[in-house]
């Protein structure tokens, strides 16, 4: 009996498996819809909870920056992104299923240039294209945890702090637990590749890197988490780089001006 529920279950894991944008075999067992109506309750309760900045320059500028990044997406995910640029001095951006993408004011002290913005919008839209947040609750009902319990796992940890920064919701569905190395890295090599053909320069993403480094483990982020270290990323993207080119990849359009 035992051997017959582990082979149904071992089925139903067959049936749900996709591929990633870099071709990686991932398991999504959440349904989709589910994930997107989890994303945009999140995202609605942190714009309730959390101030919005009203600087209309630098919303602008965090618009363009996204918009160029979105016209190089696959086609069937360039329609309906919510953008927000939340007054807060934490170095983070974060990324929900449903489109939707915070930015923290205190990562533009970081993301010195456009360029290194984009790097920074790249990397959520990827999160989001690749389906991490529905991967990472899929790993977990595979472990038995409950989704909704996912707020247990930031007890007694730096993560913890969210819950009470106005980010209780999004905390709740474990949406800003810090994602996985694979994922990290994922993420990055899919941003890298859409900021190259939306024209932006390539380079400037390790740049954004070293920035991080010296910003360190003040405030938990996902940018500032150890994971990958800098080092490691830095090194990631640079092989990237070459291959892309090497790929033939490159910008779509010329170098855009968003400027601040
Ligand atoms: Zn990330």
């Amino acid at each position: 009996m035992k051997k017959l529920l582990m082979s149904l279950g071992l089925l139903a894991l067959v049936s749900c498996t996709s591929t990633s944008p870099t071709g990686r075999t991932q398991v999504l067992l959440v349904n989709k819809d589910q994930m997107t109506q989890m994303g945009i309750k999140s995202f609605d309760a942190m714009k309730q909870e959390t101030k919005i900045s009203t600087d209309k320059k630098l919303n602008n500028y965090v618009q363009c920056v996204s918009n160029q990044i979105i016209k190089t997406i696959p086609k069937d995910w360039q329609s309906g992104w919510e953008i927000v640029v939340f007054d807060s001095d934490m170095v983070n951006a974060f990324a929900l299923p449903g489109k939707k993408i915070g930015v923290y004011t205190g990562i533009l002290n970081v993301a010195q240039s456009a360029d290194q913005l984009a790097a920074i919008i790249g990397h959520e839209v990827g999160h989001v294209i690749a389906n991490h947040s529905n991967e990472r609750a899929s790993q977990n009902k595979i472990a038995g945890v409950a989704t909704q319990a996912a707020q247990i796992a930031t007890q007694g940890t730096e993560y913890e702090a969210y819950a009470t920064k106005g980010l209780g919701l999004a905390a709740q569905y474990g949406f800003l637990l810090p994602f996985s190395r694979a994922h990290e890295s994922e993420a990055d090599v899919i941003g890298l590749k859409y900021l190259i053909k939306a024209g932006f320069k390539p380079e400037e993403s390790q740049q954004l890197w070293r920035n991080m480094a010296k910003v360190g483990g003040k405030a938990p982020s996902e940018f500032t988490s150890t994971h990958p270290s800098a080092d490691t990323r830095i090194d990631n993207l640079g092989a990237h780089i070459q291959k892309f080119k090497e790929q033939g990849i490159k910008a779509l359009q010329p170098r855009p001006s968003c400027s601040r």
